[in-house]
C-alpha cells in the first residue's frame, strides 16, 4: 500500500500520541481488499481517564479566550484540512471504503466547513439585555458545558469528529472523542490538526475503542454531555446512562426515511435524488430515503429511468477515482444487508435488480431494488444501512403521508413534485426533522440536522447547534433598594 495508514500511536491525548498495548488490539480493514492496514489498541480505563483529566485541565483556559481568538484557531483548522484534502481523503477511504470520488469532496472538505462556520460565529457568541422594573435589568451569559465526549458512528469518521468537535470548541467545552472501533484512524488526524493550529494540548482527545469505552465516558463524572452518533438501540443506553449524572445530549440516530415521488415530478431529478438516498457511501447513511413511495400511475416510467441509471455505476476500488460505488465497511455490516435482502424476497417483495453480494475479495452488495413493497415488511421498517431501496406504491397524498409516518423514525424526509403549494403541504406533515423538497440527503452546515422521535435528540450544524454545547446563566442586577417584608 503507496500510503501508511497506521498511526503514530492509538491514542491522541494531551497534545501527543499515546499507546498503550495492554488495551484490546483492533485491526483496521480495507474493506475493498479485506487486507489489514493498520492496529490500534482499546483504551484501559486508565487511558480514559487520562484524556478526561487532560480535557479538563485544557478547558479551563480555552473557555478564559474571547470568541475570537478561540475561533482563529478553528478556522486556522479548517485551512489545515483543506490544504490537506487529498491526503485525508485517502485516509478515509482506507478507513471506510468509501470512493475517493466521493471522499474527496464529503468528507474532510465538511470537516473543514464545520471548523470554518464555527470558527467564525464563535465571536458572536453573546448574551441579552434584559429590562426589569423601575432600572433594574437582567443580562444573560452563555457558558460553555466543560468537557464533552463526543461517540462516533463508522461511515463518517472524519465528518462526525468535525461536527461534534467544532461548535463543543466554538463554545469553550474540550473534548473527548471516541471513534467507531471499524474506522478508529481519521479522529486521530483531527486531533493532530487542532495542534498544528494552535489549540491548547489536552483540548481535543480521541481515545479508541469498543462501546464500553463509549459507556465510560457517558458515565464519566467529569463529562457533561455525550453526543452520539449511531443507531437507536445504542442511543437508548447512551441517553440512560447519561441521565444518571444529568449531562446533556445529542443524539443523531438511525433512521427509516420516506421519499414520495409524486406523478408530476421530473422524473429524472426524482431518480437522482432516489439515488442519492439509497446509493451514495454504498446506502451507508443515516438519513437515507430508504422507503421510496412512488405514485402507482408513474412507477413503470420511474423504476425504468432509474435501472437506466444504474448503468453507470462503477463499482470497485475506491482508491481508483472513476469508481462511484464502493463496498460495505465491515463483514458484519455486509452480513446483515445480506439477511434484509433474503427477508425482502421471503416476504414477497420483487427483486428488481441487484441483490447478491459479489465474490471476493472486498464486501461487495451491488446496488439492490425492491418493489411491490408492502409497508408490513421488514424491509420497509427496519433501517438496514446499505444499498436496499424499497419502491412502495402510493395513490393518494392523504395516503402517503400517514404512511411515510407509520415509522418510529423521524430523522428525515423528501418530497418530488413540481407543485409548490403540495410540496410544503406535504413536507409540514411529515415527521421528521430534515426534510427536502425536490432534492435529497444535503446537510450544509449552515443549516441544521437532526432527527425527531426514534432518530434522536438536539441537532448538530448552524447556529442550533450552539444552543446543544452551552449553558445560558441568568444574573439579575438591583438597582434599588432591596424591598424586605420585615
Ligand atoms: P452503533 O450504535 O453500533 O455505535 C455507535 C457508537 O457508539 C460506536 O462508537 C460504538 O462503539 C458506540 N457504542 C456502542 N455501545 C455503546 C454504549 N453502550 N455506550 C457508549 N457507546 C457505545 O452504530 P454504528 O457504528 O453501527 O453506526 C450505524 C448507526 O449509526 C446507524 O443506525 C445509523 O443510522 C446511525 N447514524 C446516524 C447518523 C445521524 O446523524 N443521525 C449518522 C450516521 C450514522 P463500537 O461500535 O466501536 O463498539
Amino acid at each position: 500500500m503507496a500510503y501508511d495508514p497506521q498511526p503514530t500511536a492509538s491514542h491522541f491525548i494531551d497534545g501527543a500520541y499515546v499507546e498503550d498495548t495492554s488495551g484490546t488490539p483492533i485491526d483496521v480493514i480495507f474493506p475493498a481488499t479485506g487486507e489489514v492496514i493498520a492496529r490500534v489498541h482499546a483504551a484501559t480505563p486508565a487511558i480514559v481517564e487520562q484524556a478526561v483529566a487532560a480535557a479538563r485541565k485544557a478547558q479551563v483556559g480555552w473557555a478564559r479566550l474571547t470568541g475570537s481568538e478561540r475561533g482563529r484557531i478553528l478556522r486556522r483548522a479548517a485551512d489545515i484540512m483543506r490544504e490537506r484534502n487529498h491526503d485525508l481523503s485517502v485516509l478515509e477511504t482506507l478507513d471506510t471504503g468509501k470512493p475517493l470520488q466521493e471522499t474527496s469532496v464529503a468528507d474532510a472538505t465538511s470537516g473543514a466547513d464545520a471548523f470554518e462556520y464555527f470558527g467564525a460565529i464563535a465571536a458572536g457568541l453573546t448574551g441579552s439585555h434584559i429590562p426589569l422594573t423601575g432600572g433594574d435589568f437582567a443580562y444573560t451569559v452563555r457558558q460553555p458545558l466543560g468537557v464533552c465526549a463526543g461517540i462516533g458512528a463508522w461511515n463518517y469518521p472524519t465528518q462526525i469528529a468535525c461536527w461534534k468537535g467544532a461548535p463543543a470548541l466554538a463554545c469553550g467545552n474540550a473534548m473527548v472523542f471516541k471513534p467507531s472501533e471499524t474506522t478508529p484512524l481519521c479522529a486521530l488526524k483531527v486531533a493532530e490538526i487542532l495542534i498544528e493550529a494552535g489549540a491548547p494540548a489536552g483540548l481535543y482527545n480521541v481515545v479508541q475503542g469498543l462501546g464500553e469505552v463509549g459507556a465510560q465516558l457517558a458515565t464519566h463524572d467529569d463529562i457533561a454531555k455525550v453526543s452520539l452518533t449511531g443507531s437507536a438501540p445504542t442511543g437508548k443506553k447512551v441517553y440512560a446512562a447519561a441521565a444518571a449524572t444529568m449531562k446533556h445530549v445529542t443524539m443523531e440516530l438511525g433512521g427509516k426515511s420516506p421519499l414520495v415521488v409524486f406523478a408530476d415530478a421530473d422524473i429524472d431529478n426524482a431518480v437522482s435524488g432516489a439515488i442519492l438516498a439509497n446509493f451514495y457511501s454504498s446506502g451507508q447513511i443515516c438519513s437515507n430515503g430508504t422507503r421510496v413511495f412512488v405514485e402507482r400511475a408513474i412507477r413503470p416510467a420511474f423504476v425504468a429511468r432509474l435501472q437506466e441509471r444504474l448503468q453507470s455505476v462503477v463499482l470497485g476500488d475506491p482508491r481508483e477515482m472513476e469508481t462511484n460505488f464502493g463496498p460495505m465497511v465491515s463483514e458484519r455490516q455486509c452480513a446483515i444487508v445480506e439477511s434484509y435482502i433474503d427477508k425482502g424476497v421471503a416476504e414477497g417483495a420483487t427483486l428488481f435488480c441487484g441483490g447478491k453480494r459479489l465474490d471476493g475479495p472486498g464486501l461487495f452488495v451491488p446496488p439492490t431494488v425492491f418493489t411491490d413493497v408492502t409497508d408490513d415488511m421488514t424491509i420497509a421498517r427496519e433501517e438496514i444501512f446499505g444499498p436496499v431501496m424499497a419502491v412502495l406504491d402510493f395513490d393518494s397524498e392523504e395516503e402517503v403521508i400517514s404512511r411515510a409516518n407509520a415509522t418510529p423514525f423521524g430523522l428525515a424526509g423528501g418530497v418530488f413534485t413540481q407543485d409548490i403549494t403540495r410540496a410544503h403541504r406535504v413536507i409540514d406533515q411529515i415527521d421528521a426533522g430534515t426534510c427536502y423538497i425536490n432534492c435529497y440527503n444535503i446537510a450544509p452546515v449552515e443549516a441544521p440536522f437532526g432527527g425527531v422521535k426514534a432518530s434522536g435528540v438536539g441537532r448538530e450544524n448552524s447556529a442550533e447547534a450552539l444552543n446543544h454545547y452551552s449553558q445560558v446563566k441568568t444574573v439579575y442586577v438591583g438597582m434599588n433598594p432591596v424591598e424586605a417584608p420585615y
